[in-house]
C-alpha cells in the first residue's frame, strides 16, 4: 500500500489539500466511533463535495489497492465507520445539501451527509418530517442511518430507515456511479434498496438519496409514569402492546438514567424510583382515548406518578430525560458501552432482570434506556477504559447478554449494527449455509471487500488493533 505521504499528496491533488486530513489528529478523530473499546486509526481521512469526489477517491483506492471506509458522523456504536485496515475514511460530512423537495409527492432528496434533523427542520413549514429518528438526530447522517438500517423512539408506529428510502446513488466498489430506485416507490425487480439499507457501509458509498416525508400527527399526547421497579414499568409495555394499543413511542428509562438526568440538569423528575417510561401516543382524536387507556395500565401496574402533556412545552419538558439520558450518563463514568439486543417484548421483564444479574456478577454498573416498544435492549455499562480488566468485564458482560438474546429467540443487534463489535456472535445466529449466502451476496457488491473490510461478516475478521481490550484479537 501507498505511505501516509504518497496518499496525501495524491488525494491533494485529487482533490484540494483542504479536503484531506493527516498525522495525529486524524489518527486521533477517527480511530473509532462511539464504540470506544476498539480501534485502528486511517493513513487519512478525505472529505469529498460531491459524487464525482467520491468516485474520485474510489477510483483511485482500487487504483491503488488502499482500503476506504466511508463515514458520517461517527455515532455509530459497533464500529462501523473504524478503519479495521487503515486506508482512507471517506467522511461524507461536507455534503449535506437539500437537492430537491417534492411537498405534493411528499418526498426529498438529499445528500449523505446531511444531519438527520436538517430533513425535518427543511419541510417543517409544510407539517411534515422524516420519520427515522434516531435519539442521535442532531448529528447522526441520513448515510450512516441508511447503513445502520436505524431505528429511533418513533420507529414502533412508524418504521426503520429502510421504510423511508426511495431511491439510493452509490458509488459502488470499482467507482461508477450507481442509481437504484428513484422519487417513487415500488421499482420491479429484486430490492436492491432493501440490499443496500443496513449493509454498514459494505456496499460502496452512498452519496444521495431520495426519501419519503411523513405528514405530522395532528393530535400528540405524551405520558411519562414513574414505577417503584423496573419489572412494573416492562410489565406496562408488554400490557400495552396486547392490549392492541400501538404507540408511536415507547422508552424505558432505568433509575440510574433518572439520577444521572437530575445530577446533570435538576429537571424536576421524580427521585427514587426505579424506571420511568415515556408513552407517546399520536394521530387523530383518538390518540386521546389511547393514552387514557395506557395510562390505566400504568395504575393497574402500581405507577407512582403519572403526568400527561397537554401542549407542545409540557411534551418538550416530559421528553427532557429521554433526549439527555445518555448524555447525563457521562457524569457517572468515564467510558460507556451501549449494547443493543433484541427480544420478544413479553420476555422483558425477565430479561432485563438478567442484565442486572449479570452487571451485579461482574461489578459493573448499569443503565438501562431503550426503546422497550420495539423489544430493545440497551444495556449501557459504565466503566473506567483505563483499567483493563473493567474492559474485560464490559465485554464478557454484553456478550453474555447477547447470548441470551439469542436464547430468547431475539437477536444481537436491533438498530446498531454488527460492526465489529458483534462480529463473533453472528456464527451463533445463523448457519454456515446462512453466512455463506450473505458472504456470496456481499461478494457481489464488494469483491475483494476493499470498501470497509474487516466488518459484519465472521469471514471478514481484520486486524483491528485493539485498545485495552485483552481477549484474543480476531486475525
Ligand atoms: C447518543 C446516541 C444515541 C443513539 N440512538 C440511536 C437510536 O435511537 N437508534 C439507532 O438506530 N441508533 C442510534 N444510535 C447509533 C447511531 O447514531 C446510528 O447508527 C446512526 O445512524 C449512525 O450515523 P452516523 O452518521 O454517525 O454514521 P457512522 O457512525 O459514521 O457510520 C455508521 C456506519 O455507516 C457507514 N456509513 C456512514 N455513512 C455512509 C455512507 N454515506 N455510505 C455508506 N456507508 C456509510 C459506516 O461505514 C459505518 O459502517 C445512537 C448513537 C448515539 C451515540
Amino acid at each position: 500500500m501507498l505511505d501516509e505521504a504518497s496518499l496525501v499528496a495524491d488525494l491533494s491533488e485529487l482533490l484540494s489539500d483542504r479536503q484531506v486530513l493527516s498525522g495525529a489528529a486524524a489518527r486521533r478523530a477517527y480511530d473509532c466511533d462511539a464504540y470506544t473499546i476498539q480501534r485502528r486509526h486511517p493513513d487519512v481521512v478525505v472529505f469529498p463535495h460531491s459524487t464525482e469526489d467520491v468516485q474520485n477517491v474510489v477510483r483511485f483506492c482500487v487504483r491503488n489497492d488502499v482500503p476506504f471506509t466511508p463515514r458520517g458522523a461517527g455515532t455509530g456504536l459497533s464500529g462501523g465507520a473504524l478503519p479495521a485496515e487503515g486506508g482512507v475514511v471517506i467522511s461524507l460530512t461536507r455534503m449535506r445539501r437539500i437537492l430537491e423537495v417534492d411537498i405534493e409527492s411528499r418526498v426529498m432528496k438529499a445528500e449523505a451527509g446531511c444531519p438527520n434533523i436538517s430533513l425535518t427542520r427543511a419541510v417543517a413549514e409544510w407539517n411534515l418530517h422524516f420519520a427515522p429518528d434516531p435519539s442521535s438526530q442532531t448529528v447522526c447522517t441520513l448515510g450512516g442511518n441508511i447503513s445502520e438500517n436505524s431505528g429511533g423512539p418513533h420507529t414502533l408506529k412508524y418504521g426503520v430507515t429502510t421504510d423511508h428510502i426511495l431511491g439510493i446513488t452509490l458509488v459502488d466498489v470499482h467507482g461508477e456511479i450507481r442509481e437504484f430506485g428513484g422519487k417513487v416507490a415500488g421499482f420491479p425487480g429484486i430490492d436492491l434498496i432493501g440490499l443496500i439499507v443496513g449493509s454498514e457501509g459494505t456496499f460502496g458509498v452512498v452519496t444521495e438519496a431520495w426519501v419519503r416525508l411523513t405528514p405530522n400527527p395532528s393530535v400528540i399526547r405524551t405520558l411519562l409514569a414513574s414505577f417503584r421497579t423496573a419489572r412494573a414499568a416492562t410489565q406496562t409495555v408488554s400490557d400495552i402492546i396486547a392490549a392492541g394499543i400501538l404507540p408511536a413511542a415507547m422508552e424505558f428509562m432505568d433509575g440510574s438514567v433518572v439520577e444521572a438526568v437530575e445530577a446533570a440538569f435538576n429537571t424536576g423528575l421524580p427521585r427514587n424510583v426505579g424506571a420511568l417510561l415515556l408513552i407517546e401516543c399520536d394521530g387523530d382524536e383518538s390518540a386521546i382515548a389511547e393514552i387514557e387507556r395506557t395510562k390505566q395500565i400504568a395504575q393497574r401496574n402500581d405507577a407512582l406518578t403519572i403526568e400527561v402533556s397537554s401542549d407542545e412545552t409540557q411534551r418538550a419538558k416530559l421528553w427532557t430525560a429521554r433526549k439527555k439520558g445518555i448524555g447525563a450518563l457521562g457524569r457517572l463514568a468515564p467510558s460507556m458501552v451501549t449494547h443493543d439486543g433484541v427480544i420478544p417484548r413479553s420476555k422483558l421483564p425477565e430479561v432485563l432482570e438478567f442484565v442486572y444479574g449479570v452487571a451485579a456478577e461482574k461489578g459493573l454498573r448499569v443503565a438501562n434506556i431503550f426503546h422497550a416498544g420495539d423489544g430493545n435492549l440497551h444495556p449501557i455499562f459504565l466503566f473506567d477504559d483505563r483499567k483493563p480488566e473493567d474492559v474485560v468485564a464490559v465485554v464478557e458482560a454484553g456478550e453474555r447478554v447477547m447470548r441470551r438474546c439469542i436464547a430468547e429467540g431475539g437477536s444481537v443487534t436491533g438498530e446498531h449494527g454488527i460492526g465489529v463489535e458483534k462480529i463473533d456472535l453472528l456464527a451463533e445466529m445463523f448457519s454456515p449455509e446462512d453466512l455463506s449466502l450473505q458472504e456470496d451476496i456481499r461478494a457481489v457488491f464488494n469483491p475483494g471487500s476493499l470498501c470497509n473490510p474487516g466488518k459484519v461478516l465472521p469471514s471478514q475478521k481484520s486486524c483491528v488493533e485493539v485498545k485495552l481490550r485483552s481477549r484474543p484479537i480476531p486475525v
